[in-house]
Formats: structure tokens, sequence, C-alpha cells
């Protein structure tokens, strides 16, 4: 019998937001394979190995597990979020096209979750009403002349912009970078959404103006929103302000 691969969403943290087709397939696994934090939101049972590792090397990762489905195992690969949102699931396909011509016969499959961006707009109203993108701020897969040009390019188009990976230890000034770099192009009071830990228990949401954000009040676990130029607020009891975009633009 040969072996299979489903490349698993896990959701934004909230296991109320995890597919049924997700835990489904998380159900049929042998192998789990995932960065630590990862395969820790999957419960343990009888008959799941675990296999956590905090090697960053997402590309490793992806040919452990098209190893083991080449000896015959049912494996899922687990990210946060969506799997094809700067996570595992191109990490595999990557690996497919370089590696043994056998691992094209195996069973491929990625089961979607809600990524970050979803679940942060869903907090603050709709700030992703109109067209927007995502991008990641991380440099460690691409020069970071290559995000500043395509930063430059998506703020002067006037998208909302979804800024993934904006900050780490290793990375401490990317993000201040940016938002200087957005400061240039858009209006200083345009809405900034800074979503950390989107439905985990640590959630904490906050909206600033652009000439208030600072890189500081960002971390790994944050989701940065940039709106666009028709991007506003509606405030409301508890603080935190609706944010949206409207759908309509004006000819
Ligand atoms: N595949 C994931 C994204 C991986 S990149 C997804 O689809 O969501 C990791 C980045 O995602 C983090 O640095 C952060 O910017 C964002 N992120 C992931 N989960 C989040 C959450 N619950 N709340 C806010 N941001 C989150």
């Amino acid at each position: 019998m040969t072996g299979s691969v489903t490349v698993v969403g896990l959701g934004p943290g909230d296991p109320d937001l995890l597919t049924r087709s997700a835990e489904a397939a998380l159900a049929r696994a042998e192998d789990l394979i995932g960065y630590i934090p990862y395969v820790a939101r999957v419960p343990e049972r009888p008959g799941l190995i675990r296999h956590a590792t905090d090697n960053r090397v997402e590309v490793d990762r992806a040919r452990h597990a098209l190893e083991l489905a080449a000896a015959g195992r049912h494996v899922a690969v687990v990210s946060g979020g969506d799997p094809g949102v700067f996570a595992m699931a191109a990490a595999i396909f990557e690996a497919v096209e370089a590696g043994d011509p056998l691992w094209r016969t195996l069973e491929i499959t990625v089961e979607p979750g809600i990524t970050a961006m979803l679940a942060a707009a869903a907090r603050l109203g709709a700030p992703l009403g109109g067209d927007f993108c995502a991008m990641s701020l991380s440099d460690n897969l691409k020069p970071w002349a290559v995000i500043t040009a395509r930063l430059d390019a998506v703020l002067r188009a006037d998208f909302v912009v979804s800024l993934y990976n904006p900050i780490s230890k290793a990375r401490p000034w990317q993000l201040g970078r940016a938002l200087a770099l957005a400061a240039e192009i858009r209006a200083p009071d345009t809405p900034v959404i800074f979503a950390r830990a989107v439905s985990r228990p640590d959630e904490a949401l906050r909206v600033l103006t652009l000439a208030e954000a600072r890189e500081t009040t960002a971390d790994m676990a944050t989701l940065v929103i940039i709106g666009a130029s028709a991007t506003r607020l509606i405030s409301r009891g508890d603080g935190v302000p609706y944010v949206y975009t409207p759908r309509s633009v004006p000819a």
C-alpha cells in the first residue's frame, strides 16, 4: 500500500476554527510532522507518532514527510493558519519537484485552514472589504530589496496590506522600515491594525494611526494590517473600533 501526505492547516489557534475536514485528516494520520508549537496543538492518541521539530528549514521537514510516505506511512504535516500561506504546502511541492521521482506518485493533499489575516479581519469588522494583498516581511527566504520594492508597489496601488512575520529576534528592524515606507506613501491617519495571537487566550488587538504605529507594538505572533485610503473606523463602546474598507471605489 502506498503512503500519503496531507498538509493540514490548523487555523489561527482556537480549535473551533479548525475545519472538520482538517480534523478528519488528523484523525487518519499515523505520523505528525511540524514545528513544535503546531504539533503541540494536536492531541496525543495511540497510533500517532509525533515528530515535532525546531528545525526552521521547512524543506527538510517536507523531505522527512515524503520519505515516511514513500515507506508507506500516512503522514500529516501541520501548519498554523492555512498551510498554503507562508507555510508548509509550498515546501512540500518544492521538495517533490526537486526530489525522488517516486514522490510524484504519492497521494498529496492540502487541507485549508483559516489564515491569520482572515481571522484578524473578522475580529475587527471588514478591513479587507476592498482589494488587498498579503506579504511576508521575513527576509529569510527573499532579499530585503524585493520586499521593499513589492511593498512600495502595493502601497502606491492603494491595496490594504497584510504583513505576516513582521518581526522576530533575528529581524528586529524590518517592520520599522516598512512602516516608514508606508508613511511616505499613505496619509498619517491611515489605520494600522496590530492583531496579536488572534483566537488564542492571549489575543490582543490594537488599532493605531500610521503616525502612531511603531514596530515595538508587534511581536512574532502579530499580524499587521495597513489600511488603504478608504479604510475607516467606527468607534464602539469597548475601546477597539470597528475597522472596515468599503467595497465601492468612486469612479
Ligand atoms: N500559515 C500561517 C502563517 C505563517 S507565517 C497562516 O496562514 O496564518 C507566521 C505569521 O503569521 C506570524 O508571524 C504572524 O504574523 C501570523 N500569525 C499566525 N497566527 C496568528 C494569530 N493567531 N494571530 C495573529 N497573527 C498570526
